[in-house]
């Protein structure tokens, strides 16, 4: 006898996110916000009265309630999660069967294709082209003609920065029978949220995280908003205890500052605003941007000449961005950050 390891786990690689150090790292989408010090204060006291000794409370209730409050989502129908990446690994097998189809818009974020191919789960891929628009008659064409049972994308879009208007989105829920899974991490920075739909549809999830607009990538922290059927299976299929009393904690003293909130969402606006701007001019001087495609999130994605070797460049100035295939994608940063790359690739390009 011997124990044999599954085919599926033979080839798996490493997420390996950049962790060496860089005197600049755009390259995660991260807030260039940490917290203040008033803040950080009002999270130590909280982190203080934890109960180390107990488990946390598996629905994260007040926590829910404050999320909810500033979202304006009934607190009853968020499902809250260890970073919206649990969910997505939570939602994409279980509201699945083995051999069923799950559609999703290319590129888009990696995690809905990884969680659906460890599980079996056939993933057509519709692939953008080069204006990397797609439209709601699209997707919804292909997931009829492949019968497919779940939808997931991100919108506003990582990595292409570019979004689905309400309109479409809801148009897209309307014209299938299939769950639409809409991961909204970077609807802080946009319009056009369907957050306020999710009682209306039955087969609508909407994603949301605290690791970007937020500036709480650390706590690790996301939430599902669905109608009561569906939170009802996401409450029942979560592992108990999945976000820890200290994240719960530091959310709620978070959350208890909306206006913080609020301006940090401005600030970062402002940064993607003027980075964009300052993107738009170098291309007018520089042929080697062969594509810079609107912004509707907290980052910049382009198509430049010899993307590698200027992504290498960059990382040997200490300035760490994303590499994806051909293209760039830049975090908007702290206004000397977003200097510094605009002064970089001005170096670089021709
Ligand atoms: C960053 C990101 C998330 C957030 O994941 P967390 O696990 O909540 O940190 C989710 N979806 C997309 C598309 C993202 O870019």
């Amino acid at each position: 006898m011997a124990y044999t390891i599954p085919e599926k786990l033979k080839k798996l690689e490493i997420y390996e996110p950049v962790t060496e150090a860089y005197d600049i790292r755009l390259d995660a989408n991260e807030s260039f916000q940490n917290l203040p010090d008033d803040i950080r204060r009002d999270v130590l006291k909280a982190v203080e009265q934890v109960e180390f000794n107990r488990y946390p409370d598996p629905f994260a209730v007040k926590l829910c309630e404050k999320f909810g409050h500033f979202f304006q989502v009934k607190p009853e129908l968020l499902t809250a999660g260890n970073g919206s990446d649990e969910l997505i690994s939570l939602i994409v097998p279980n509201f699945l069967e083995s051999g069923d189809t799950m559609l999703v818009a290319l590129p888009d974020f990696s995690m809905y294709t990884f969680y659906a191919q460890m599980n079996h789960i056939r993933v057509e891929a519709l692939q953008k082209a080069e204006d990397m628009v797609t439209s709601a008659e699209d997707i919804l064409k292909r997931a009829e003609e492949k019968n497919a049972r779940l939808l997931i994308f991100s919108n506003p879009c990582n990595p292409t920065s570019l979004k689905l208007s309400r309109d479409d989105i809801i148009k897209i829920i309307e014209g299938t029978d299939a769950l639409v899974i809409v991961d909204e991490a970077y609807m802080d920075f946009a319009e056009g949220s369907v957050l306020d739909v999710i009682e209306k549809y039955n087969n609508l999830i909407v994603l949301k995280t605290c690791s970007k607009a937020l500036g709480l990538a650390a706590i690790r922290l996301g939430f599902a908003a669905a109608g009561r059927e569906l939170t009802d299976i996401l409450h029942a299929l979560k592992s108990p205890y999945n976000v820890n009393s200290l994240t719960q904690a530091v959310g709620c003293a978070i959350l208890d500052h909306p206006d913080y909130i609020k301006n940090c969402i401005r600030s970062i606006r402002k940064s993607r605003d003027e980075l964009y701007q300052e993107l738009l001019e170098l291309k007018d001087r520089k042929a080697d941007i062969l594509n810079l495609y609107p912004t509707t999130t907290n980052f910049i994605f382009m198509k430049v000449k010899d993307a590698a070797l200027v992504f290498e460049e960059m990382k040997k100035k200490s300035i760490s961005i994303r590499y994806m295939n051909g293209y760039l994608r830049v975090t908007a940063g702290r206004k000397m950050e977003n200097d510094a790359v605009i002064r970089v690739l001005d170096e670089l390009l021709r």
